[in-house]
């Protein structure tokens, strides 16, 4: 199959190794022709453009920028576009990127791959990064009979495992699993930074080991993606915050009343909940 990518970084770039090595024709459009150039140096793409008219006869375009440049990017394709390309994206939130982009390309899929890095750029991209890992693919009434069949295929073909559910469930989803932990993670770090003493916290700063790496990992990450998660599921990531915040209230009061037993038992319900979440 042709198919084009724009946007050539982490995501963009994985997906162009991953596609040529399966044997399609990947196009890849980029805005700078220094990431053309790598694109081309890194065998990410067969050919690549700084120019959208170049994906014109592209049966799948896949839309791998930053969430806040798909609409404009989407505006400056379709009128290249002929209606039988499929058009899909990678971005991590799916509601609001569906409602934009669905209304200006009836041929059209979102998806979200739920691998990656802390790294980003054409540098950053990684053959095989979707083995193995979750591909969500976000149907809505108005998707067209055909689009669902041909991407799970794909999905399927990279090794990725294709899940199928509503844009609304997968930003309440991600919201639980991704986005929550990041802004919590950051939370965490932040309240620490905040220490008022200076050798206190030095101290913890010395002290740091294997468990603040651990909970500090996703709050120390590219603040842009951070920010845009928090801007494109606002509402999903409010909802699930404050109730994240229900749960530090009642386990504050249960410090505070010493109640000992009650706090044992949490942490036996979520020691036990834990691995269904890390299956
Ligand atoms: P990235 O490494 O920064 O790559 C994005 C690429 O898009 C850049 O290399 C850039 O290339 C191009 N770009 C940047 N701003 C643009 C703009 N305003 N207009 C057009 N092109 C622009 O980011 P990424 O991590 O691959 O993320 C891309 C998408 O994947 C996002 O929508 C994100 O939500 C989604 N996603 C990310 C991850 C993750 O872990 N990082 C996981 C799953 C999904 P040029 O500067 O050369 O144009």
């Amino acid at each position: 199959m042709r198919i084009g990518i724009i946007g050539l970084g982490l995501i963009g770039g994985s997906l162009g190794l991953d596609l040529r090595r399966l044997g399609h024709e990947v196009w890849g459009v980029s805005r700078q022709t220094q990431t053309c150039d790598l694109a081309l140096e890194r065998g990410v793409a067969d050919r690549v453009s700084l120019d959208l008219a170049s994906l014109a006869e592209a049966e799948i375009v896949m839309l791998c920028t930053p969430l806040d440049a798909l609409e404009s990017t989407v505006r400056d394709l379709v009128p290249y576009l002929s209606p039988e390309t499929l058009l899909t994206d990678v971005g991590s939130v799916k509601g609001a990127v569906v409602e934009t982009i669905e209304p200006l390309w009836a041929n059209f899929l979102g998806g979200h791959p739920m691998a990656g890095t802390s790294d980003q750029g054409i540098g950053a991209a990684l053959p095989s990064l979707f083995a193995g890992a979750p591909y969500v693919l976000t149907p809505t009434p108005r998707t067209p009979v055909g689009a669902v069949e041909r991407l799970h295929c794909l999905v399927e073909s990279l090794g990725a495992q294709p899940i199928v559910c509503s844009p609304a469930d997968h930003d309440r989803a991600v919201a639980w699993i991704s986005h929550l932990p990041v802004m919590i993670s950051s939370t965490l770090i932040g309240s620490c930074a905040d220490e008022p003493t200076d050798r206190v916290r030095d101290l913890a700063q010395s002290l740091a080991s294997s468990g603040f790496r651990d909970t500090s990992r996703v709050g120390g990450g590219n603040p842009e993606l951070g920010t845009l998660m928090a801007r494109y599921n606002r509402q999903a990531l409010l909802d699930c915050a404050r109730a994240y915040r229900d749960r530090l209230d009642g386990l504050i009061s249960l410090i505070d009343s010493e109640n000992w037993a009650a706090i044992t038992a949490q942490l036996e319900s979520t020691r036990e909940a834990r691995p269904q979440y890390l299956k």
